[in-house]
Order: C-alpha cells, then sequence, then structure tokens
C-alpha cells in the first residue's frame, strides 16, 4: 500500500507515521508513505499557497491551483489499473470507522488531501476527490493528524504490519463491543488483585468472563453499541430454532461480523461487513423490495436461505442465481481425531504428509486447479487475488508430500471450510479426509462453529463431512449475484 500525503507540513506526518509500528511498516516494504509539500507547486514568487475567500468571512483559504498540480505531479507515479482513492480529511466528511479503514486497505495507492486555515477551494475537491472523510466531531488547525490517524488504523490492516495476521481473522471482536478490561504483572497493585478468573488457565472460562465483561463495558460506555449488539443476539436466538439452515447467519454473528440491515420477526437481512455480501431468512420478497432503493443497489451478492424465493429475489435485483448449497454444520466442540491421517505437531505422517498453513510460492498451483472457480481466471473476486488474500490471511493449507503439494483446503471470506481439493494422482489415500480435518480443527482452535457449504450435486464431499460427524440443513441456501 503505497500512501501519498499532500500537505504544507510534511515534516509533522514524516515525523508522526515514520516510527514504532508504521515506521517498521515503511523500513519492511509493506507501506510507504510519501509527504508533498504543496508550497513546492506555488506559482507565487512568495511561495504563497492561499488567499481571501470570495464573499468575505474570516481567514484565508487554500488555493486550487497549487493543491491541483501536487495531485498531478502524485497521480503521474501511479500506475494505471491501480486501485486507488483520493481523500479529503475534513470535519464535513463521512466520521471515520473501522468499516471504512477496513474498505480503503483494498487499495493499493491513497492520496490523502490536508487542508489548512479555512480549508480548499470548493473547486479543486470537486475535481479530485473521491471521499471525504472526517476523524470527529470538532475541528482541528490542519488535515495531518487526521491523515495520520487514518493511515495508522489502515496500515495495521495490510498483512504483514502485525505479525500476527492470524489472529486478525479469528479476532474475538463481538460484533460492536468494546474490549474488556485488560491486566498485566503483578497480580496485585495498590490492594487491587486481577480477577482471579484470568488467572486460572481455563481457557473457556476466560473467554466468557471476557465476552461478559465486553458486554458490561458497552453497556455503560456505549449504550448506543450495545442496543445494536443486543438486537444482533435477538437476531441470533431466532436463527438457533433452525441451526443448520442459518449456520452461516449465525457464525457471521457469532464472529462479529454482522451488520443488521432489516428485521421484522421472522425475516431478517444481515450484511457481512467484511465482504459487503447480504444473507437473507425470510418467506417474502415483500420485505426486500421495501428497502431503501440504494441499499437494494448495494446488494450484489447474497444468500438466500429459502430456495423457493431465488427466482423472484433474483429478478427483483438484478442478480442471478449461482449455485445451490447444503450447509453441513461440525456440532460438537472437541476436536476430530487425527490418527491415521496426519501429525498434529507437524511432523510427517506414516504416509509422508504434512499439512500446514500454505505460503504464497504455491499460488501458482491452487489456482491452475480450482475447480468451483476454474475459468474465473484473473477474475478479481475469485481469481488470483482471492486466494492470495486467502493465503495472507492464514486461511489456506496445504497437504505436502516433501515439497509437492498433494492436495489442499481453505476457508472462504464467508467463513465457511471450502477448496478442498487432491490432484487426481493422490486420490485414494485419505488426504482429502485429512484436510478436512485439519480445517475442522483449526476452525475450532479459532472458537468457530466449523461449517462447509457443498454444491448439492457434490455427492463425494457430502459423504466425506457426513462421515466425520457433520450434520446436512434439510434444505439448501442459494448464492445469487452479479453475473
Ligand atoms: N472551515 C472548515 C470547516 O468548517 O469545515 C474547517 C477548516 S479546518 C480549520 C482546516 C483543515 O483541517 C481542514 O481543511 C481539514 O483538512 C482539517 N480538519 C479539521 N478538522 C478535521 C476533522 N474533524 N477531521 C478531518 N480533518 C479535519
Amino acid at each position: 500500500m503505497n500512501f501519498h500525503i499532500l500537505t504544507l507540513f510534511p515534516e509533522m506526518v514524516k515525523n508522526g507515521l515514520y516510527t514504532s509500528i508504521t515506521g517498521r511498516a515503511i523500513e519492511a516494504g509493506q507501506i510507504s508513505v510519501e509527504a508533498v509539500n504543496i508550497r513546492d507547486f506555488s506559482k507565487n514568487k512568495h511561495k504563497k499557497v492561499d488567499d481571501y475567500p470570495y464573499g468575505g468571512g474570516a481567514g484565508m483559504l487554500m488555493q486550487a491551483q497549487p493543491v491541483f498540480d501536487a495531485y498531478t505531479s502524485v497521480l503521474k507515479q501511479i500506475p494505471e489499473g491501480k486501485k486507488k482513492r483520493v481523500i479529503y480529511v475534513t470535519p464535513q466528511g463521512y466520521p471515520f470507522t473501522q468499516r471504512m479503514a477496513e474498505e480503503f486497505a483494498k487499495n493499493d495507492e491513497l492520496v490523502f488531501i490536508c487542508g489548512h486555515y479555512e480549508g480548499i477551494d470548493e473547486r479543486v475537491l470537486e475535481e479530485v476527490v473521491t471521499d471525504y472523510v472526517s476523524i470527529g466531531d470538532y475541528v482541528l488547525t490542519g488535515g495531518e493528524l487526521a491523515a495520520m490517524v487514518m493511515i495508522d488504523a489502515i496500515s495495521r490492516l495490510i498483512p504483514g504490519v502485525l505479525h500476527n495476521e492470524m489472529s486478525k481473522e479469528t479476532e474475538s471482536f463481538h460484533g460492536e463491543l468494546l474490549e474488556h478490561p485488560q491486566y498485566s504483572r503483578p497480580e496485585e497493585w495498590r490492594g487491587k488483585r486481577v480477577p482471579e478468573v484470568l488467572l486460572s488457565g481455563n481457557q473457556k472460562k476466560i473467554a466468557k468472563w471476557r465476552i461478559e465483561a465486553s458486554v458490561e463495558r458497552t453497556r455503560q460506555r456505549r449504550p448506543d453499541l450495545y442496543e445494536k449488539y443486543m438486537a444482533l443476539q435477538d437476531c441470533k436466538e431466532f436463527l438457533m430454532k433452525q441451526k443448520l439452515l442459518h449456520i452461516d447467519m449465525i457464525e457471521l454473528i457469532n464472529r462479529g461480523r454482522a451488520i443488521l440491515v432489516a428485521r421484522e420477526k421472522d425475516k431478517i437481512l444481515l450484511m457481512d461487513k467484511d465482504t459487503g455480501i447480504f444473507f437473507y431468512t425470510g418467506d417474502s420478497v415483500e420485505f426486500l423490495q421495501k428497502l431503501p432503493k440504494a441499499v437494494c443497489q448495494s446488494i450484489k451478492k447474497m444468500v438466500l436461505h429459502q430456495r423457493e424465493l431465488a427466482k423472484e429475489v433474483s429478478e427483483w435485483l438484478h442478480l442471478k442465481e449461482v449455485m445451490v448449497c447444503y450447509q453441513l454444520v461440525y456440532t460438537q466442540r472437541e476436536k476430530l481425531s487425527v490418527s491415521g491421517l496426519y501429525h498434529a505437531d507437524g511432523k510427517a505422517a506414516e504416509s509422508g504428509l504434512v499439512i500446514r498453513p500454505l505460503s504464497q510460492a504455491y499460488i501458482e498451483d491452487v489456482k491452475s486447479s480450482y475447480e468451483l472457480f476454474e475459468g474465473a481466471g484473473e477474475d478479481e473476486e475469485y481469481g488470483g487475488e482471492y486466494i492470495l488474500n486467502r493465503i495472507e490471511r492464514g486461511c489456506m493449507f496445504g497437504a505436502f508430500l516433501g515439497d509437492e503439494l498433494a492436495g489442499y483446503i481453505g476457508i472462504h471470506d464467508d467463513g465457511s471450510i471450502g477448496m478442498l481439493h487432491v490432484p487426481e494422482k493422490y486420490r485414494g489415500r485419505k488426504f482429502g479426509k485429512a484436510l478436512q480435518t485439519y480445517a475442522i480443527n483449526m476452525a475450532l482452535e479459532w472458537g468457530w462453529i466449523p461449517y462447509s457449504q457443498v454444491i448439492e450435486e457434490n455427492e463425494a464431499s457430502i459423504g466425506l463431512l457426513k462421515s466425520l460427524g457433520l450434520h446436512m440443513s434439510k434444505s439448501p441456501v442459494v448464492w445469487i449475484w452479479k453475473g
């Protein structure tokens, strides 16, 4: 990710961002930060960049020309085809959120424009800005601190920057909840003891305490978030009545990724804040037809939990039916036995098999063999980029015989286990079963309920999953998306 900051105070942003974690990421080449001095583009002999606002009023305004020329100089360095956004940090923008940080982190190049004085001539903003973003309802003297806040939050989402990739995918951030209190050594400080449960070593009890403490803290400090959390818990209670059919929606809530878009008793529409995929359960299309137009237009991909609605809903949303899948759920908490399949400690099994997270070195092997999306080629969503993203997130696992890739499996961005593939020459040696077991155990370790979505015709996969003890939903879900 390359950040370009157009500013009158380049030293200010450099001093801030070239230190600590962002500084280390710059040094490691994971991000780059370029501070462009707008003053260098002034055509005035005194390097002036501001003037009085037309119509009068207090203060000075930054002029359009130097800002535009500084922007054009940055644009020249950005190769065609790169994903970029141009952000004007302003108190008049949308308030910055974690979700926006996640969206921005998907780009290759981010250009920040920092205003000063009373702001910037509107005409240049109209020409170049794609996003207006505020860091809060207060007025700063300049945009530099705002840009730095955003760059910090975006950088930590870029693979490699935090050194704990897995935790981002598995972060048990329960929806909108604030984090629970944390304690370090010593056990007692000024007569205050660390809560006993945290010293118990009982991970189950610790996890339970943390969630409860999070809920309580959110209730006290952020009643607005607490209300959203409780509404989702209420949805979950309803969805649990048909757990197998709704496991994808339940897990979305459990993993803190669900946004409740709309609900009317037994009709629920959720959106995954990570992927933008919508999930609908309910027996009527009218419920969706009543949604605001902007919401309908933003639905590019949806999972329907009532097959009989598929035709009508896809027509209404101008989407097409892509696949019909059954959900298979591993309902136990105990890990599956790996005996006779692979060694959990990473040593080679008798068959020579080792299963471990897949590295980028194998991306071509995966791309060339991934059956479900064969033909997706370089398609942004399900071609190489998707697989690379899964590998970077620590969500692809390979079965190896020496250096040879003898199969792989992954966890999709929606959270389901899938992408199982064993090349023809390695079939019949239980490698598929070994990979499936590994992925289920991994999901359990991350605190998830493991589940897979299997295309209805894929009897082999359904058979394998059932033999591992997974339960299948009575009716399937239907994926619809833009053709
Ligand atoms: N007159 C402007 C207004 O009322 O919208 C405020 C100008 S402010 C003094 C100068 C610059 O600081 C702005 O152009 C913007 O770039 C930056 N800035 C100030 N407050 C901000 C905030 N809350 N979020 C993001 N940027 C901010």
